[in-house]
């Protein structure tokens, strides 16, 4: 299936882009072993990653996890939410679910989306059904902060 990014509604696209985001950062978990997500962005079919990370990347770990990243695609992964109390997540998964930014402790009801053995993430956002509908996702860009140690990955999807 050939996905015309220009011919899709922008929530379509960005729901594409927040979804690889996901499955960028279990590529990149995978690769680097990099755990806290400090930010994330998207806009349009654009995307920006942004990790804690003590050092800089080479060019090998990025193409490993770009690669990694698209084969997920490729496996047309389900995309599995629950819905279900915050102890409950937590005693299952532990903070592997949250970001470096915190959830309120007055929400005890948390949506975690589910990519099997790839990502597991408390995120409330509209995601896709499963992995292949992202298309292609190509890391365009990385930075590191060496004083913040956040490694940033912009990419984009097709
Ligand atoms: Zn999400």
């Amino acid at each position: 299936m050939k996905i015309r990014v220009k011919q899709m509604p922008i929530e379509e696209i960005e729901k594409r882009t927040h979804t690889a985001l996901h499955v960028l950062k279990g590529a990149v978990r995978k690769v680097i072993g990099a755990k806290w997500t400090a930010a994330v962005r998207v806009n349009g079919n654009k995307g920006k990653l942004t990790v804690q990370h003590d050092q800089k990347t080479t060019e090998a770990e990025l193409r490993q996890i770009e690669l990694l990243a698209n084969e997920k695609i490729k496996e047309n992964a389900p995309i599995i939410i629950h819905e279900l109390e915050r102890q409950v997540a937590e005693e299952r998964w532990g903070d592997e679910i949250y970001d470096l930014f915190p959830i309120p402790e007055s929400i005890q009801t948390l949506t975690i989306l589910e990519i099997e053995d790839w990502n597991i993430n408390a995120c409330n956002k509209p995601h896709n059904k499963t992995t292949k509908e992202i298309g292609t996702i190509k890391i365009t860009k990385t930075r590191f902060r060496a004083i913040k140690k956040l490694l940033e990955i912009s990419f984009e999807i097709s």
